[in-house]
């Protein structure tokens, strides 16, 4: 199938222009590169069985100014692909730290033929405002001797990381430690874990996309300095991709989007300004006491903020029939839940359960959560 800008763009809005929104490389890392010269974003040529997108040319003239633009690809940054299933864009999401999101700005382009085995490279490439050229590579493995999921996917529910030594007032089995943080993720990297994106995900749901027998999502709410803090360093050491869903109302939330934008951490909405109580059901969220027209209001103003509507944290986990519509208004792909298990094939993609991690528990019981 041959890919040109006009049938990208309707694959995106169908299923869901949120996946041009993630990814990530930050120009300054190993992966990512920048251009001082002209350059131009080759379009392939493509057979029936080919993935190409095509693009307009690109060129730069400035020279990338170091920690100007950070480039999060969505899901790992090697992708997997069963052989004869279809490739499916998890997106990339660009931070610059004068001009804001550029993620509906970038382009991409490359190859991907999921009818050979084989490896592909997908290309990224962004200007900002002063004409500086950002990129980075997504690698895609087409592979038929992966082991493949059959039981369910675990995306995982963290909230804070606190560093024993300085502990909150309020510790409890929310905070996870940075040294239980970093065991999970080693642990997680030894065992050679995949990473999907929220697209991948959704296509898993729908039952049309494989995903490798050790898949696992992790999700950090609340965005708390914490997290951003003593977090973050600890997913960027092990190179394990998150998402940190984040209420956008939040006085700090320019700070937090540039100061803690990483090629690791994809910022997506936990709502603009719903995480607080009065609804008096559920959980007891606002979200119950709202139309569709107001929640579709909130929902379309923090994904305006990050520049993302690949997912979205319900506020205490509070589900209703209007917000459902308001999700499906605004395009939002994947929505979670505080429901405690795995994700399986033919659930609800807009109340998504997740996996709570606890604090304090033993590695032995993250594992069992896990596998
Ligand atoms: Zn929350």
């Amino acid at each position: 199938m041959k890919w040109d800008n006009a049938t990208w763009s309707g694959f995106v809005s169908k299923i869901a222009a949120a996946m041009l929104l993630c990814c990530a490389c930050l120009a300054l890392v190993a992966g990512c590169s920048s251009a001082s010269e002209s350059s131009k974003a080759e379009s392939a040529v493509a057979n029936d069985d080919d993935v190409v997108f095509e693009v307009e040319d690109v060129s730069a003239t400035t020279p990338l100014e170091e920690g100007r633009v950070v480039m999060t690809l969505c899901g790992s940054h090697d992708t997997y692909v069963r052989l004869g299933e279809s490739y499916i864009e998890g997106g990339c999401l660009v931070r610059d730290r004068k001009d804001g999101s550029l993620t509906s700005s970038v382009h991409v382009t490359g190859e991907v033929d999921t009818s050979k085995v084989g490896d592909y490279t997908v290309t990224y490439s962004v200007l900002n405002s002063d004409n500086m050229l950002a990129e980075c590579d997504r690698v895609v493995h087409v592979v038929d001797n992966l082991e493949w999921d059959t039981d369910g996917v675990p995306v995982l529910m963290y909230h804070y990381v606190y560093d024993p030594a300085d502990p909150p007032d309020d510790l409890g089995t929310n905070h996870v430690s940075m040294g239980e943080l970093e065991e999970q993720l080693a642990w997680l990297t030894s065992e050679g874990f995949y990473y999907p994106s929220w697209a991948e995900l959704r296509a898993y749901v729908d039952g049309t996309h494989s995903l490798p027998a050790k898949s696992v999502i992790l999700s950090f709410d609340d965005a708390s300095y914490g997290f951003l803090d003593l977090g973050v360093p600890i997913l960027e050491k092990y190179q394990v991709n998150a998402t940190s869903f984040t209420e956008c109302s939040r006085d700090d939330i320019d700070r937090v989007l540039n100061d803690y934008a990483s090629p690791y951490v994809m910022f997506e909405s936990h709502s603009y300004a719903m995480h607080h109580g009065g609804g008096g059901q559920g959980h007891g969220g606002i979200i119950y006491a709202l139309s569709e027209d107001d929640l579709a209001d909130d929902l379309q103003r923090a994904c305006d903020i990050l520049g993302s509507k690949a997912a979205f944290a319900y506020p205490f986990g509070d589900v209703s029939d209007a917000s459902r519509a308001a999700i499906d208004r605004v395009g939002i792909l994947c929505a979670v839940t505080t429901e405690n298990r795995q994700v399986n094939v033919g659930d609800d993609y807009w109340a998504l359960p997740r996996v709570r991690v606890f604090g304090g528990n033993s590695l032995e019981s993250y594992q069992a959560s896990v596998l």
